[in-house]
């Protein structure tokens, strides 16, 4: 089956090379989601450092095993900043960049590299004065590297970092609403990729014995990424998996010649299709899963965090032409429940988006206890204690609702006890074991807003949560954020359903045109004719 004999071992030396590569892109393209064209340029980058300091300057093995590692990562580092926060095409270009530049510097850099003709007399690797340059003490040795690498990034995605990661993957805004720090996770991912690959490029040097420019062409990188799509990408097996087969795979296919690649199309094509998450997910899909089991439910930890004070002063959003808040004040004290009334497009989502700091406003400033939020990022913000859920709930489909509650249960030791506790306070604790992706409206609004009060907030911030309820849901739902405010929460609740808010809230505050047009208690306010004419007018019946 396998090759057999010396080059038997060199191939699945070179196996275990590539898996160290595909390892470290995991982190990136499966844990963080992010298409990276730079794995390629990180190998061809520690191969060089290998070859540079190896052959030129007879440096040790050891040592240049972790400069080819650190080389490239520390280019990941200074790239990271302006690349990471792009939109996913634009990082994908933004890195193909890098790669292009990395094979302009390797074929130019003639006194460096050796340009086109590469370097050649790289030492066989040596670590810490044991000879391990060839047959079996090398494929050990990077057989090794890959274990190492693949527990690391193994133990960095599960549990509840792994919960981060799906929802970074899947929506990014919902993620850092929820806390979590989504460019210090892409970051992490990066860099580990960056060291995972450079490694790999140093072993891969030190297996050939010369470092030319093709470690840095754009084969590598399109090699690594079929690995990752073929084998799997979202654990390391998959990563060995699509190593072995595509080290493995021009050897079985030798006797077709030229049909080799239309072949190698084929497979890839149909692992695409037939199997989105790889070898390793298709079998993992296919082993028994372990019936889920409720958790005990946990009080969130005493004291409960106070509610906060908020105060918005003069603060305008503009989006174009469109002015979305204008010059808006509002004082909302520790434990006052507010409603926010006024027609579409008046800015209440804006209003709700410029508290959390996903939209900066131009002027004016945003206080949460007395402290400016203005420069805080939005995961920041949360961290203090705002919550927010949104006016399309947004959710992780696939997983249960339980997951989705205990994601920003981070941190707590008994996440799952404390998520099912505030499912409970929603009344949803039935459906904490259904996928979210089949649960009705009602019931995803209410997971949502349990999932913000497992963040424990001082403040909550709802975007017409009694959208579709029926009236007794609307009732139900009434009931229990009065409960919550009771307790002394501050809540601010964007709605259009009057009955609804004014069987909650003591004041209403109604915009019109980014304004507060009106703003004290919910009899004053609907009785105003700014009201009356703005908004009631036309939507009084709707509700
Ligand atoms: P509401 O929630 O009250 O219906 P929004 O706050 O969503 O209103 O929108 C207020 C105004 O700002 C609207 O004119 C809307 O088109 C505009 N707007 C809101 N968000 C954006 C955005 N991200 N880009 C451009 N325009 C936006
Ligand atoms: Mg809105």
């Amino acid at each position: 089956m396998l090759a057999e004999g010396a080059y038997g071992l060199r191939l699945l030396t070179a196996a275990g090379i590539y898996a160290l590569l595909a390892i470290g892109y995991q982190a990136v393209f499966g844990a963080a989601g992010a298409l990276s064209l730079a794995q390629g340029a990180f190998f061809g980058f520690g191969a060089y450092v290998t070859g540079i300091l190896g052959a030129r300057h007879g440096v040790d093995g050891a040592i240049t095993l972790v400069l080819s590692a650190l080389g490239p990562m520390a280019l990941a580092a200074i790239v990271a900043a302006p690349v990471l926060r792009l939109e996913s095409h634009y990082f994908a270009l933004a890195t193909l960049g890098i790669a292009q530049l990395a094979l302009l510097a390797g074929v130019n850099a003639e006194s460096l590299t050796g340009g086109a003709n590469g370097l050649s007399g790289v030492p066989g690797l040596t670590l810490f004065g044991v000879d391990v340059s060839r047959g079996w003490p090398l494929l050990a040795a990077v057989w090794g590297f890959a274990a190492v690498a693949g527990f690391l990034s193994w133990s960095w995605s599960k549990g509840a970092r792994g919960r981060a990661l799906a929802l970074l993957r899947e929506d990014p805004l919902a993620a850092s609403a929820l806390g979590i720090d989504t460019g210090a996770l892409r970051l992490a991912a990066f860099l580990f990729a960056a060291g995972a690959g450079g490694l790999a490029g140093a072993l891969h040097a030190h297996l050939l014995g010369v470092v030319s420019p093709e470690v840095l062409e754009f084969p590598v990188m399109i090699a690594c990424l079929s690995m990752v799509v073929i084998g799997g990408r979202g654990n390391p097996i998959g990563a060995v998996l699509g190593a072995l087969l595509l080290v493995q795979l021009p050897e079985f296919l030798r006797g077709i010649g030229p049909w080799y690649m239309v072949a190698y199309g084929a497979a890839l094509l149909g692992v695409i299709l037939f199997a989105p998450d790889g070898i390793a997910g298709a079998i993992a899909r296919r082993l028994p899963k372990p019936m889920p089991v409720l958790p005990k439910p946990a009080s969130p930890p005493a004291p409960r965090r106070a509610g906060a004070s908020l105060s918005l002063r003069g603060v305008t959003k503009r989006f174009g032409g469109v002015i979305a808040l204008n010059d808006l004040s509002l004082e909302i004290a520790p434990g006052a429940l507010v409603g926010v009334i006024g027609p579409n497009g008046s800015g209440k989502t804006t209003l709700i988006n410029a508290i959390c700091g996903l939209y900066r406003p131009e002027t004016g400033d945003v206080h949460l206890d007395g402290k400016s939020t203005q420069t805080r990022m939005p995961h920041d913000i949360a961290l203090l204690g705002v919550a927010r859920c949104f006016q399309a709930p947004r959710l992780l489909d696939q997983a249960t609702a339980l997951d989705n509650v205990a994601l920003a249960a981070r941190g707590s030791g008994r996440a799952e006890g404390l998520a099912l506790h505030v499912l409970d306070r929603m009344g949803a604790s039935e459906f904490a074991l259904r996928p979210c992706a089949g649960l009705p409206g009602g019931v995803r609004r209410r997971v949502e807003i349990a999932r913000a009060l497992a963040m424990s907030p001082s403040l909550l911030l709802l975007d017409e949560p009694a959208a579709g309820l029926a009236p007794e849901e609307q009732a139900d739902l009434a009931a229990r954020l009065g409960a919550l405010n009771a307790e002394g929460l501050t809540i601010v609740v964007v709605e259009h359903s009057v009955p609804f808010l004014k069987s909650l809230a003591r004041r209403l505050v109604c915009l019109v045109e980014g304004r507060a047009v009106a703003d004290g208690p919910p009899d004053e306010v609907t009785r105003n004719p700014l009201v009356v004419d703005a908004y009631l007018g036309r939507n009084w019946k709707r509700t």
